[in-house]
């Protein structure tokens, strides 16, 4: 009898090791190959100005498969310098400027009720960039959706949906219908696609009741499961609306950087799960359609 429990509880473990194994060595899919279109990626002076020149940048792009960045740094001369730059051009790398809203840091919170950000801002666009005019508006931060209704963001929204600049903009659910109210056909880019962790669903809504909204998925929570793929939820969204999602690695501190090629690595894992040519799409050709940017040589 005794013998017999002392089999069965064996039998048991091994089901159970055996069970464990099979998850642990379960094929992954492999990981995506193709090129990347980096939609966040800033060049913050703490990066261009100490451990991070154009040519360690560039090397960390090329050493990810990245062949086209939406580029915009504090202060907006980082933007400036990858635009310029021979380097980033030998590479095949595409930039894609936007006018940040920040000089400094104390612009982050105080950018929404500060009228010369705007003549900044003007003044950018006029200048453009080596690599072009600027295509875009951010990043910028709304950490209390109530700003989002006031005249400086409700003037930049118009600004933008005149010009056909996009926006990427760090903000919650809530201001993403505030923006939308000022400009409801502006090409809006959800950084992030709700930091908060808003629930699936709410994305969803948002996705469906305005047709030129992005999500840009650095940093969501939920996006992948422990194994490093998407989780089911994140699945269901992406194949709902194939032509709406793009990656970034935001690089918005200097540790990001340094993690810049196991970040873009982390995303090809969960890319490799999706059917090819939507993961091909998500890569790439999302953000390529957004800004016209031509397929990599
Ligand atoms: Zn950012």
């Amino acid at each position: 009898m005794k013998r017999r429990a002392a089999w069965a509880g064996l039998a048991l473990l091994g089901a159970s090791l055996g069970a464990s194994f099979a998850g642990a060595w379960a094929p992954q899919p492999a990981p995506y190959a193709g090129p990347l279109f980096d939609a966040h990626l800033h060049y913050n002076v703490e990066a261009a100005a100490g451990p991070r020149p154009v040519a360690d940048v560039v090397r960390r792009m090329q050493a990810a498969g990245v062949r086209a960045i939406v580029a915009n740094s504090r202060p907006n001369d980082g933007t400036r310098v990858l635009a310029a730059s021979p380097a980033v051009r030998a590479a095949g790398i595409t930039v894609v400027p936007f006018v940040r809203l920040y000089r400094d840091r104390a612009d982050y919170t105080g950018w929404f009720q500060d009228a010369s950000i705007e003549r900044m801002v003007e003044a950018e666009l006029r200048a453009g960039t080596a690599a072009g005019p600027y295509r875009g508006l951010g990043e910028f931060h709304l950490y209390d959706s109530t700003n989002a209704d006031g005249p400086v963001a409700r003037r930049l929204m118009q600004l933008a949906q005149a010009r056909r600049l996009a926006v990427l903009a760090h903000v919650d659910d809530v201001a993403i219908e505030k923006l939308f109210a000022h400009a409801p056909g502006a090409r809006l880019i959800w950084a992030h696609s709700g930091i908060g962790g808003v629930p699936v669903d709410r994305v969803r809504a948002l996705l469906a009741a305005h047709p030129t909204l992005m999500g840009e998925l650095s940093y969501r929570p939920g996006l992948t499961q422990a194994d490093g793929q998407l989780s089911p939820d994140w699945r269901a969204l992406i194949e709902a609306f194939p032509d709406r999602f793009v990656i970034g690695s935001d690089t918005w501190v200097n540790a990001r950087w340094e993690s810049y090629e196991a970040l873009m690595t982390d995303a090809r894992r969960w890319l490799g799960g999706l059917e090819p040519a939507l993961a091909s799409r998500v890569a790439w050709a999302n953000g390529a359609a957004l800004f016209g940017v031509p397929d990599p040589r």
